[in-house]
């Protein structure tokens, strides 16, 4: 069980460092989508509502390793924040700082957002030393960055072993749903996985054929399997490095009795470009001067009928190039064929998969669309994420 801010009475005089994950995606210095701010906006309300003499915010924004990016830094969120929260939110760029502002008398609680915690060096390092310096920022610690959990930094861990420390809303709400999924799934059990590479999602392909009925793999991924299963795949993304691997799971799949759906036709393009339109190709085989850019028809029939006699469905990775217009067909399909089914829980992650779903404003039709995308892989695979670890009784 995790530790939870309901046990929290009154935080009266108190000092509470809440770490959350606030790396939003940005586009020339603007923020182009506030939902991981959002989502954590019920921790905090809830906190305040408790009286505390401070909140201090810690976030990563992008991947600044350890150097001060002024692009990165995280006081371009503070206007975002302050409107979302209802209240100024002040920014502090050191331990110091955020120090000499908690002493300032104010009536109400300050809500202090810290530099990025990336800035330093030390952070992805979990260095104890740092973790200890920033226990200095308060007395109690609650952690609601479920994106960052399957990380060990000092902002997530180290920090952890100075601190009475507590699990927020969001990483709650996260744990429960996905604990769900992971231990006592209903079946038919189907996992709809997609996107780039075979490399990020084969270790969770594995630990799915152990736990699902079947497996749903599109994207470009699909192409590396079917390479291996003998077909021509023309221009398509195949990564050569992983065909063994990729044969290897085929193989284990088969044996523990997990059906692989791969797609049977698609929708192809000379060229990777978002100007160009669709050429329909009716058979699994890829002629030499063609990319297959999303499934076909016959796929998109297969893998619905699948997902609509599930009672638990999985998703993460799009089944094409949802975001040029001809190849997004695939994935609003199979996005929109999940959404539908209200008799399965349905669970989807991963930032590319969160973008098709706003794109098609399915979010709330979902029984969870978790914050993290690797955490959630992490999870999903039975691992410890080491930021929930510390915060168990
Ligand atoms: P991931 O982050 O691994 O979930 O990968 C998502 C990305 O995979 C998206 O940007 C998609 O455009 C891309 N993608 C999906 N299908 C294909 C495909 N058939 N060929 C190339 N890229 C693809």
């Amino acid at each position: 069980m995790l530790r939870s801010i309901d046990s929290l009475s009154s935080l009266t005089d108190k000092d509470v460092v809440v770490r959350v994950d606030f790396n939003v995606p940005m586009s020339d210095g603007v923020i182009s989508d506030d939902s991981r701010i959002r989502s954590s906006l019920p921790t905090i309300k809830e906190l305040l509502s408790k009286g505390p003499r401070s909140i201090v915010l810690i976030s990563h924004l992008g991947r600044p390793k350890g150097a001060v990016t002024p692009s990165l830094s995280l006081n371009s969120l503070l206007p975002t924040i302050s409107k979302l929260l209802d209240i100024e939110v002040l920014f502090a760029k050191s331990i110091a700082e955020v120090q000499s502002l908690q002493e300032k008398p104010i009536e109400t609680s300050a809500v202090i957002l810290f530099e990025n915690i990336r800035f330093d060096l030390r952070e992805e390092k979990d260095d104890a030393q740092f973790g200890k310096e920033l226990s200095g920022l308060g007395s109690i610690y609650v952690n609601d960055a479920f994106g960052a959990a399957h990380r060990a930094h000092a902002s997530t861990h180290a920090i952890t072993k100075h601190m009475s420390s507590y699990a927020g809303l969001l990483l709650e709400k996260e744990f429960k749903n996905l604990s769900i999924v992971l231990e006592n799934p209903k079946h038919p059990y189907i996992a709809v996985i997609g996107g780039a590479k075979v490399s990020t999602k084969i270790a969770v392909l594995e630990s799915l054929s152990k736990r699902c009925d079947t497996i749903i793999i599109g994207g470009a991924m699909a192409y590396t399997f079917l390479h291996v299963l003998g077909h021509k795949v023309g221009k398509s993304i195949v990564e050569n490095t992983f065909l063994e691997t990729a044969e290897r799971f085929l193989e284990s799949a088969e044996r523990e009795q997990t059906t692989v759906l791969l797609p049977v036709d698609h929708i192809a393009s000379e060229e990777f470009s978002s100007s160009s339109k669709g050429i329909e190709i009716s058979e699994a085989s890829i002629p030499d001067h063609l990319m297959a850019l999303d499934i076909g028809q016959k796929s998109q029939k297969i893998f619905t009928e699948e997902i609509s006699r599930a009672s638990c469905v999985v998703w993460n990775g799009p089944m094409g190039v949802f975001e040029f217009p001809s190849f997004e067909t695939g994935t609003k399909i199979i996005g929109h064929t999940i959404a539908k089914n209200k008799q399965a829980i349905t669970v989807c992650g991963g930032g590319d998969t969160l973008a098709a779903i706003q794109k098609w404003s399915l979010g709330e039709e979902f029984t969870h669309v978790s914050t993290g995308g690797g955490a959630s892989l992490e999870f999903l695979e039975g691992r410890q994420l080491p930021a929930l670890q510390v915060l168990m009784d």
